[in-house]
């Protein structure tokens, strides 16, 4: 049997954080020395109270922002060129805008692919299949042909995934992904995550500051608050860990503590405040 046809193929972990430290110009220290790698084809749960610097971190991974010390790889490239190489799909946090754009869902789903091609031009045949072929991977074939401003939350969510999807990127960010969608629509979204992990082979970050949300179906857990305070499997995760970086952040935390009484829909009014105002 012939060696694998590789050159592409190295011992380079997919993602490869190295002592990073991020500051924002208004002053605020979002990221303090962390070092995290990440191994090709894994699921990495990045979890934190609300201001951690989770969605931070996945703008760094992005190259979207210059850590301010340290530096990122991925797929062995800096970070930014990765990007650019189209190798990393991106679900950016939600914002509660409503999506009332004239769009149905797979014209949404192919605006990524057409950045390419002139919009007066339909778009090629293999970019037709790929499209069809994500739409049915999650589960929104059917939806198709509907404007994507009259679709759930969650199935809006779904058509961005398989937008990220489109490029064939090698690595996956999902910036809190469940948050708004309820219960029945979090478990529908972990069986999605493990066909998008099986069909397509991808290294998978998903960001959420709700452990029931993520621990499931990853290999790892990250747990960040400004300083990484875990990094390992899930079973290993500690009450005490997990108190320690939620003590300022009431309504994660009595999710995490009143996790099995948990009410239907609690997930509907999950709101983000700003860092430095939640309750004591
Ligand atoms: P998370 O995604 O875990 O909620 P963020 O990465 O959004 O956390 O934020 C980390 C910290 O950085 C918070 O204190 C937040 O207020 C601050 N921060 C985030 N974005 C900016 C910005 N654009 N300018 C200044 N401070 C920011
Ligand atoms: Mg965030």
């Amino acid at each position: 049997m012939s060696p694998p046809d590789s050159a592409e193929i190295t011992s380079d972990p997919a993602v490869a954080v190295r002592d990073v430290s991020f500051r924002y110009d208004s002053g605020v220290t979002a990221l303090e020395s962390i070092s995290l790698t990440v191994p090709h084809g894994s699921r990495l749960g990045i979890l934190g109270p609300n201001g951690g610097g989770k969605s931070t971190l996945l703008k760094l991974i992005l190259g979207l922002i210059k850590p301010t010390r340290g530096g990122v790889e991925v797929l062995g490239l800096p970070a930014r060129r990765a990007t650019r190489s189209r190798q990393v799909g991106y679900l950016p946090q939600r914002l509660n805008a409503a999506w009332n754009a004239p769009l149905n869902v797979r014209q949404v789903v192919a605006m990524t692919a057409a950045l390419d091609i002139p919009p007066w031009r339909t778009l090629p045949p293999d970019v037709q299949r790929r499209v069809d072929d994500l739409l049915d991977l999650v589960g929104m074939a059917h939806l198709a042909g509907r404007p994507i401003g009259e679709l759930s939350g969650g199935q809006q969510q779904r058509a961005f995934i398989a937008r990220a999807l489109v490029s064939r990127p090698r690595v996956l960010l999902l910036d809190e992904p469940t948050v708004g969608i309820d219960q029945a629509g979090q478990a529908q979204f972990a069986r999605l995550l493990e066909a998008i992990h099986r069909e397509l082979d991808l290294t998978i970050l998903v960001v959420s500051h709700d452990l029931r949300a993520i621990a499931a179906g990853c290999d790892d857990i990250a747990v960040l608050s400004r300083t990484l305070h875990y990094h390992a499997a899930p079973e290993g995760l500690t009450p005490e860990v997990l108190a320690e970086v939620f003590h300022h952040d009431i309504a994660a935390f009595a999710h995490l503590r009143h996790g099995n009484g948990h009410r239907h829909g609690d997930e509907d009014h999950v709101t983000q405040p700003p860092a430095g105002e939640n309750p004591p």
